[in-house]
């Protein structure tokens, strides 16, 4: 499993600081690049496909995987919800020649820049401040106003890992964000 030939992009934020867009941004502008599609067991919402956004299981499946370690880490990151990157999704991609970029909360990112330290670039994006991080969640309508509370209170903790990262970007700006961003896998990517 530690074999690998490409580099890993960590992203990781708090949920609602915007990593989601900055992913994408980079995913279309470095054809190298490739999603991993982690597993979940919180339920799809509208906009999104299994398969794509994430691989939707059932908790019991999960827990299977977790069992049977199919998973290079994985987290509890709301009551009852899980979120896992599974080996076979780095194998998939790597198979395929890819970089693999990551979408993940900061106990996984840090889990999984500790698996490949030489190999992996990790990025924190900051929100402005925890009052723009309150209006992007509520503005995003995905959240009832229990898991609204649950995302803000868990953010608080989340910030406190940013020093833990290979670089952190400002989020208070989308366009300046996506070059900085873009800026710096550029770099990553030309060095050996
Ligand atoms: P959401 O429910 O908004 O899609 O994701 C909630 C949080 O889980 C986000 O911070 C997202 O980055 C994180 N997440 C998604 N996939 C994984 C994963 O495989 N591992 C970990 N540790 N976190 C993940």
């Amino acid at each position: 499993m530690k074999k690998h030939k490409n580099k890993l992009i960590i992203v990781t934020a708090p949920s609602g600081a915007g990593k989601t867009t900055i992913v994408h941004h980079l995913i279309d502008t470095f054809p190298e690049l490739a999603f991993s599609i982690s597993a979940t067991n919180r339920p799809k919402r509208e906009k999104e496909t299994d398969g794509v956004d994430y691989y939707f299981i059932s908790s019991e499946d999960f827990k299977n995987k977790i069992a049977s370690k199919e998973f290079l880490e994985y987290e509890e990151v709301y009551t009852g919800r899980f979120y896992g990157t599974l080996k076979s999704e780095l194998e998939r991609l790597w198979q395929q020649g890819k970089c693999i970029i990551f979408d993940v909360e900061v106990k996984g990112a840090v889990n999984i820049q500790k698996a490949y330290p030489a190999a992996s670039l990790s990025i924190f994006i900051m929100p402005p401040s925890k009052e723009i991080l309150l209006e992007r969640l509520r503005q995003r309508n995905t959240e009832t106003p229990q898991t609204l509370n649950q995302r803000m209170e868990r953010a608080e903790e989340e910030l406190t890992y940013a020093p833990r990262f290979n670089a952190t970007i400002v989020n208070d700006n989308l366009q300046d964000a996506l070059i900085k961003a873009e800026n710096l896998v550029r770099d990553f990517l030309i060095k050996k």
